[in-house]
């Protein structure tokens, strides 16, 4: 990827800068104002010279147009031809050809980031996070968006294509189109379009029976289970998301007959390879598989959107310390994710603002989340759709609190506590048994082989950061041989607060490598626990290796501050970077 240096940007008299009175603005010439500029972009003209064909752009023909009269630049993947818009930019064109010829996507996130702290003047109103350029309540109609943060829409007329290998490889499925997949594509065509960097190249094949028909992926990597693959099929579309390290293998098919609803999933983990069997609902054969549709047969890199969401909650953290909404035009990687409406099923209270929530799949989704890895909930509120990320638990932590457990590879759990005055959770909770809640396809940093011969385990959680925890005890402590000791310590403010304190007490007593130490911050005097906020105190009292050289893992989870002034505490008792993970998103 090529990177763009990005401490100098914005320009100093750019338009972005904070000065003490407010922004330094360039000045425009007549004539080249937003209007004048939109009304270009309407005109026809053709403004990337290429008479309307996008190209694949590779890294040496976008260095070559680095001039002011020929300048592309590269923004997540999407090559722009911006030179027509120079004079229209209000950062001026220096601040454009910082990024000529190269890749300007940092450039593009921090400006972004700047361009926040500016509207939202730091003091910020909700609203401010209802921002949605273009929207006539959103205050992007009160003030004025900064041109690349709506980018898309600004420079769409300047879209020259896609960069060709780096820094999104995608496969280019569009040459394709008026084909029908007849079985697995020649090895070149499917090899030549892949990463060069990444897991081996993937690839799949179909073969079928009279009834049956499946769709064989060889991942070519031997770390893959039924976490691994995420399939949806909704009328003809079928969808098959392959988690390969840090890759997303897309299957994207519209199937040339139909099926059935229900279809099962196959790992053969030894050699990579995942079966796909549907059920077709007439037994004819199938002289073709179907038609490819968007970004099929693609390796996608993941991080992208982790990094997107770093940036966000940059961005959050900055403008606003409390509220963590996603709002799509932000987010392009996160509009990528692909959400399923999954039905409420249930809703208890497990304190006084926390509840369970039970969704069910769609019968035609197969769809695990890993340990560790947390989905965005998505909700229509006043006309805009919300997402805000939750992290999946298991129904319970002993069996005897939930019998008979339902199925989990139908049914996905969520500890959530509602506050009252928030904008995602009262919606939530507004829900009724057998309402529709959109749920993505899941996400996060947390790698299953930190638990490898692992011997201490020690997790700190905060309020609803103790919902990571869940999955990870349960695992910890049925699938961990090497694991000698579990000690959870959970801060919570008051007693009322301590979600599934009884099942957690009644884990501990029965298996005795679990220790429970609840922290209250706010405690009744009749208290006679510990008490306070995180501190080197607490800390280096709780986290005892058992032996001196052990293997061991630290967990951190909770609000901002409290995992931040964690992770600054256990470097300080000497725990390595390796031996720390902290659940930020
Ligand atoms: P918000 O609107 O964000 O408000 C939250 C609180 O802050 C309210 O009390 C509100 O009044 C106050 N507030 C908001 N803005 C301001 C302001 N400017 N000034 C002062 N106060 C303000 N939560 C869970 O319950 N369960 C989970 O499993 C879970 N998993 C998560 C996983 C990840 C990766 C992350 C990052 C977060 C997770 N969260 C989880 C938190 C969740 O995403 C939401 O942040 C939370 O539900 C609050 O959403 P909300 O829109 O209802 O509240
Ligand atoms: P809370 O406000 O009830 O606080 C719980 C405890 O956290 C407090 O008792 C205190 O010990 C500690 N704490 C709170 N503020 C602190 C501060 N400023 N400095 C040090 N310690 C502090 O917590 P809550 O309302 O349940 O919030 C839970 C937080 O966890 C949310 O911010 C949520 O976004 C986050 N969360 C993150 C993930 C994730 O990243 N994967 C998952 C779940 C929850």
């Amino acid at each position: 990827m090529l990177n763009v240096p990005s401490q100098s940007f914005p320009a100093p008299r750019s338009q972005q800068r904070v000065a003490s009175g407010g922004r330094s603005k360039v000045p425009l010439k007549q004539g080249r104002s937003l209007m004048d500029w939109i009304r270009l972009t309407k005109s026809g003209k053709d403004l990337t010279g290429l008479k309307g064909r996008l190209i694949e752009v590779t890294e040496e023909e976008l260095k070559k147009h680095n001039k002011k009269d020929d300048c592309w630049i590269c923004i997540r993947g999407f090559v722009y031809n911006v030179s027509p818009y120079m004079e229209y930019h209000p950062g001026g064109e220096d601040e454009l050809m910082r990024a000529a010829g190269s890749d300007g996507t940092e450039l593009f996130d921090q400006n972004l980031t700047l361009l926040l702290r500016l509207e939202c003047g730091g003091a910020v109103s909700s609203r401010c996070n209802l921002f949605l350029p273009g929207s006539s309540d959103s205050p992007a109609s009160a003030i004025q968006v900064h041109r690349w943060v709506n980018y898309e829409s600004m420079l769409k007329e300047c879209l020259v294509g896609r960069m060709a290998i780096k820094p999104a490889v995608l496969k280019d499925y569009r040459e394709e189109e008026n084909k029908v997949l007849n079985g697995m594509l020649p090895k070149s065509q499917v090899t030549d379009t892949l990463a060069k960097e990444g897991p081996s190249y993937p690839s799949y094949d179909w073969f079928q029976t009279n009834s049956l028909v499946t769709i064989a992926i060889y991942t070519k990597q031997k770390d893959i289970n039924l976490d691994s693959i995420i399939v949806d099929h909704q009328d003809d579309s079928f969808r098959a998301e392959t988690i390969i390290k840090d890759f997303l293998y897309l299957i994207h098919i519209g199937l040339s007959h139909e099926v059935q609803e229900d279809f099962s999933v196959r790992v053969v983990e030894s050699v990579g390879k995942i079966e796909i069997v549907l059920k077709k609902k007439e037994n004819t054969s199938w002289d073709f598989l179907g038609h490819p549709l968007e970004n099929h047969n693609s390796l996608i890199p993941r991080k992208d959107a982790e990094d997107t969401y770093m940036k966000n909650s940059y961005i959050r953290k900055n403008i606003n310390q409390r509220r963590e909404t996603f709002i799509f035009t932000f987010s392009p990687n996160v509009v990528g994710l692909y959400y399923r409406k999954c039905q409420l099923i249930s809703k208890e209270n497990v304190t006084h603002d926390t509840r369970l929530f039970c969704l069910m799949l769609p019968p035609s989704t197969h769809l695990q989340v890993p340990i560790g890895q947390h989905v965005y909930l998505k909700l229509p509120i006043t006309g805009t759709e919300i997402v805000k990320p939750y992290t999946p638990v298991s129904g319970s932590l002993l069996s005897e609190f939930k019998e008979p457990v339902l199925p989990n590879n139908k049914y996905i759990y969520f500890l959530i506590k509602i506050y009252h005055t928030g904008l995602f959770t009262p919606e939530l909770d507004r829900l009724q048994i057998g309402d529709f809640v959109s749920v993505s396809s899941p996400e996060g940093n947390f790698k299953i082989s930190k638990f490898q011969e692992l011997e201490d385990l020690f997790l700190l959680a905060a309020g609803t950061g103790f919902t990571p925890m869940v999955k990870i005890l349960n695992y910890a402590l049925t699938d961990i041989p090497s694991l000698r000791k579990v000690k959870l310590m959970f801060f919570n403010k008051t007693e009322d607060d301590i979600i599934w304190r009884s099942q957690l007490e009644k884990l501990a007593f029965k298996d005795k490598r679990l220790d429970v130490e609840f922290v209250l911050s706010a405690p009744v005097s009749e208290w006679n626990g510990k008490q306070g906020h995180i501190s080197p105190a607490l800390l280096s009292e709780f986290l005892k290796r058992n032996l001196d050289k052990s293997k061991v893992l630290v967990c951190i989870c909770g609000p901002v501050p409290f995992t931040e002034q964690g992770v600054r505490l256990l470097q300080d008792l000497n725990f390595s970077k390796n031996e720390i993970h902290s659940f930020t998103a």
